[in-house]
């Protein structure tokens, strides 16, 4: 059989232009058509056999200020999550050397913040800078950045930042109230001014419509740049936040979610993260196929034993994929703790 690589087109111009009702045409194709052009894109730009994995340590765990209705660390809310302190530099050290001995080459730190003070910034810069020095990418999420304190994150070796724009312009004031949409525009451009890469998605399934899901996807594909990751998180309902009950969205329109995020962003690479714990393998393998190429692993990497990170790899095997794993562009694993459901980083 020909390699698959032998019936490539020529990869379509990766573009910053696209319409809303352009992008609602593609999430209204037939099913079947929507994933087979979402697969030649994915084939035209990666090996379709190869999904990245990546995991986050939560170094400042619950207590946040914010509103996010959908998150289980925003204080208000009684979810049961135990607000804690930031962790030492030493503690985050610890779990970067699992990681690495797990085969990280990428480790992500993640804080519910606001935004980080002036004076946490050398907290950050320092396990930061030790991090790098352990011979690993680094990479954090700490909610809004001035142009400063990002400067100062890439002066220590910060080389991703992961900030969501969580839903479309329109649907953002039902959800976040704290904040306006154009801080997150305003922090992703602060990212990409001091030099850092960029890891940048949503959430659906908050009972946004399928007109907000393409404009959340159209203000990711017209950003200055794309993102290098694209986290897409399927609604996880936690308990005492406001989006507990919210209708579940249908897992194929999930799937074309995926699909049209792959078309629009034909280089980066897709991820499925909080949600994912939830779905069936079928529909894992429907969103590897309409061209996600990325995960999150389970919270369990860095401690003993890890059925879900097994379950991951029994599907992988299953399907015939297998993990990226070269340091290389947007082709790394990062080792992580995931915080509780959805938060910033998910
Ligand atoms: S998503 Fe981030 S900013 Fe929003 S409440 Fe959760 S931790 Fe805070």
């Amino acid at each position: 059989m020909p390699a698959v690589s032998e019936h490539r087109a020529p990869p379509p111009v990766t573009r910053h232009d696209w319409s809303r009702p352009e992008i609602e045409a593609l999430f209204a194709l037939p099913f079947t058509e929507l994933l087979h052009r979402a697969g030649s894109v994915h084939r035209n730009h990666f090996d379709p056999a190869e999904v990245q994995v990546s995991t986050l340590l939560s170094v400042k765990t619950g207590g946040c200020p914010e509103d996010c209705a959908y998150c289980p660390q925003a204080q208000r809310y009684h979810t049961g999550v135990e607000a804690q302190k930031l962790m030492s530099t030493g503690a985050v050290l610890e779990k970067a050397k699992q990681a690495k001995a797990a085969g990280a080459s990428r480790f992500c730190m993640g804080a519910a913040w606001r935004s980080p003070k002036d004076r946490d910034i050398p907290k950050v810069a320092a396990m930061i800078r030790e991090v790098k020095a352990l011979g690993l990418e680094t990479c954090a999420t700490l909610g809004m950045l001035s142009d400063s304190q990002a400067q100062a994150l890439k002066s220590a070796g910060l080389d991703y930042y992961n900030h969501n724009l969580d839903t479309a312009p329109d649907f953002y004031g039902e959800i976040i109230h704290t904040r306006e949409f154009q801080d997150r525009l305003d922090t992703l451009a602060h990212v990409r001014d001091a030099g850092m890469k960029t890891c940048c998605g949503g959430i659906v399934g908050m009972g946004e419509s399928r007109a907000q899901r393409a404009g959340l996807l159209q203000t990711l594909a017209n950003l200055p740049a794309h993102p290098d990751s694209v986290p897409i998180n399927r609604l996880v309902q936690v308990e005492g936040t406001p989006l507990a009950g919210t209708a579940e969205l249908d897992p194929f329109e999930f799937v074309r979610t995926i699909a049209v995020a792959r078309i629009v962003m034909p280089r980066s690479m897709v991820r499925l993260s909080a949600g994912r714990e939830s779905m069936s393998d079928e529909l894992q393998a429907l969103c590897f196929a309409a061209g996600a190429n990325s995960i999150f692993y389970g919270e369990k990497l860095l401690t003993t034993g890890n059925p879900d990170t097994e379950r991951d790899l029994a599907l992988f095997a299953r399907l015939g994929l297998r993990p990226m794993a070269v340091v290389e562009e947007a082709s790394t694993v990062h080792a992580d703790i995931v915080a509780p459901a959805q938060s910033c980083a998910a």
